[in-house]
């Protein structure tokens, strides 16, 4: 390491002590985060804090989370217009990148254009109902939705389609290595293609889930959906919904969800979805799939299901996409700390 960078981040919070504290060491942590450095690398952390947060210091709480760097509080002045209930902080580090500045909650108002891109990762198993939230947060938020199980549908779809043995990796590498699956959007509905053809009703068929399971464990396939995804989130804020988004394709998300709910009610989930699909299905067969789904994802080698050691994790058995959506949205929007 051989520059010194100056990292800056700014966060609001709550005048009370819970308050300060949470946002204080999420800010850190994000900042650590996603400039990739740890105490060792910290030469110093300037915090400064707005005159009506008054119920806890922040450097006491940051270094109470855990950090050993030297640290100074000073208060701001009082201007007119500003921002209220806000802790800046100048992390001075040592590092070979560039610095990454965070900006979280009522503060990403500051710098728009430093903090224009966000991502939020959703994961969990099939059927938790990540679609359903995924888009009514996306329309909400004003965001680009990503439903990544469609690209390993589709990938799936072409092996059906071809007669391969979806379980065969080679057969499968073979199948697909040629085949471009991309992502269009067409009045902010997703649809996906296969070689230039809209192949998103297609996708939909429970044959299809079970060919996306199994295509989704070989690592080629995983990788070969690896820039698609990561392209899409780098242009806008996005929201992805998937297996491995928080834990492999976006390990920096700034906010991270892992939805479940327990097999019965995905299972009903999804026999009522087909339904009204039109699709004849039983539900016990829905219900199986759901199961082997369920083990095949998370006891797969490669990017298994798993919730990231920092996603909020959701049970939705007694909730609704709607009360999901709205605590995703208002933790985005810095209504939870
Ligand atoms: O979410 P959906 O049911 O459409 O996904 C179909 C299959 O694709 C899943 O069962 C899973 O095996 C795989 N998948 C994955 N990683 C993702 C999204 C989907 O392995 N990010």
């Amino acid at each position: 390491m051989n520059k010194v960078i100056s990292i800056r981040g700014a966060v609001t919070a709550p005048n009370t002590e819970d308050g300060i504290r949470s946002a204080s060491a999420r800010l850190i942590e994000r900042i650590y985060f996603k400039n990739g450095i740890a105490d060792k690398d910290v030469v110093n952390i300037i915090v400064t804090v707005t005159n009506d947060l008054t119920a806890f210091s922040p450097a006491r709480a940051i270094r109470e989370s855990g950090h050993a760097v030297p640290l100074i509080t000073a208060v701001e002045p009082n201007i007119a217009g500003g921002i209220e209930k806000c802790i800046r902080v100048m992390v001075t580090a040592n590092s070979d990148s560039e610095p990454y500045h965070i900006y979280l909650n009522g503060a990403r108002a500051l710098r728009t254009d430093l903090t224009d891109v966000y991502a939020i990762a959703l994961d969990g198993p099939s059927g938790a109902g990540k679609s359903t939230v995924a888009k009514l947060v996306s329309k909400e938020l004003k965001i680009t939705y990503l439903d990544t199980g469609a690209l390993y549908r589709a990938l799936g779809l072409v092996c059906l389609d071809n007669g391969v043995d979806v379980k065969d990796g080679n057969a499968v590498e073979k199948c697909i290595k040629d085949v471009n699956v991309d992502i269009v959007y067409q009045n902010g509905v997703q649809i996906v293609t296969a070689d230039g053809v809209d192949v998103s009703s297609k996708i939909r068929t429970p044959e299809v889930s079970m060919a996306a399971s199994a295509v989704s464990a070989i690592p080629y396939v995983r990788q070969k959906l690896l820039g698609l995804q990561r392209g899409i989130a780098e242009k806008s804020s996005v929201i992805l919904d998937g297996r491995d988004i928080g834990t492999v394709v976006l390990p920096r998300a700034e906010f991270k969800f892992f939805l479940t709910a327990s097999a019965q009610v995905r299972a009903k989930r999804r026999f009522d979805e087909l339904i009204a699909k039109g699709q004849t299905v039983v539900y016990e067969d829905v219900y199986n799939d759901v199961v082997t789904r369920d083990k095949n994802d998370s006891t797969r080698a490669v990017a298994p299901l798993k919730c990231a050691f920092d996603a909020t994790e959701i049970n939705s058995d007694n909730m609704t996409a709607e009360q999901v959506a709205a605590f995703i949205c208002s933790t985005v929007n810095g209504d939870v700390l």
